[in-house]
């Protein structure tokens, strides 16, 4: 197998604010003007990096907005995440769990800190990928798939490694539970100081990772702190990943969908044409209703 390379490492990028509750710092597409198609499937990554809440009685968040045509998988490291839907699903993504959003032909939702962590307060860290879905599923059926922590696949390291937790693809020979539209691979390695992983996947599939905790050294040469980015070049397969201290590290890579990108704010189709169209679908109430 041939060493796959970094073909950059991003520095978190300046955060803004998702609604009053999400300090994100927007990795893909806008940070380092990757396009969507540069991380396809993975179309957008918005990472809240540890940021402190003090106590609030009201929680905070983003309030009642759209999604056409995409998947958006939520992932709670710290504090915990409420959310609710037009088609009357909720629910609260808990420290460590998974949120996997089909959102399809379309979903109107909002999503807030959840009301008792709201009211303690405390830090909080997540990512949301923005996942593209094929053509042929873009109006499927909005669904949901609720991913606790103890639902995920484990693969346990040798040499006291640490483990990979499997939210979705596969890790030596560990599936994940998260059923995807195309091929994926969504990993958190959890490594022990010292640890150290390989990862292996297949040249086409783009490839990255994010650390939130700790500090790694990829390919036993490039240093990466905590809140980087790390971006594989499209040749080659294996990389390793060593610790060098306690870390945690999202490893995410996909199969690209080889069709056209159309995206406007929520929305991401294949045509122009098909945009306008969730607009107007939009403004006539057929994601349906939800309560501010
Ligand atoms: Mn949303």
């Amino acid at each position: 197998m041939a060493k796959r390379n970094i073909e950059l490492i991003a520095a978190p990028p300046n955060p803004h604010w998702v609604g009053d509750g999400f300090r994100v710092h927007n990795f893909i597409p806008r940070g380092y003007h990757l396009e969507m198609e540069r991380m396809n499937p993975f179309i957008l990554l918005d990472y809240n990096s540890k940021f402190e809440f003090p106590p609030a009685e009201k929680p905070l968040g983003v309030g009642v907005h759209p999604h056409r045509g995409f998947e958006t998988v939520t992932i709670a490291y710290k504090g915990r995440i409420e959310h609710h839907d037009s088609t009357g699903g909720g629910g609260i993504i808990g420290e460590g769990d998974v949120q996997w959003m089909t959102a399809a032909r379309g979903i109107l939702h909002k999503e807030f800190h959840e009301s008792e962590w709201s009211k303690q307060g405390g830090l909080f860290q997540m990512v949301q990928l923005w996942v593209n879905l094929p053509a042929k599923d873009k109006m499927s059926d909005p669904k949901y798939q609720a991913i606790t922590n103890a639902d995920m696949g484990r693969a346990i390291l040798d040499n006291n490694a640490g483990l990979v937790e499997v939210i979705a693809g596969g890790y030596n020979g560990i599936k994940g539970v998260a059923t995807t539209f195309s091929p994926i691979h969504l990993l958190n390695a959890k490594l022990n100081t010292g640890g150290k992983a390989l990862f292996s996947f297949p040249p086409d599939y783009n490839t990255a990772l994010l650390v939130l905790e700790g500090g790694v050294t990829i390919n036993d040469s490039e240093k990466v702190p905590a809140d980087h980015l790390v971006l594989f070049e499209n040749i080659g397969e294996e990389f390793t990943v060593e610790a060098s201290q306690s870390s945690i590290v999202l490893v995410m890579s996909g199969e690209p969908l080889r069709e056209p990108i159309a995206a406007y704010g929520p929305f991401v189709m294949n045509t122009h044409e098909e945009i306008v169209q969730a607009f107007n679908d939009y403004n006539q109430g057929k994601f349906g209703y939800l309560e501010d």
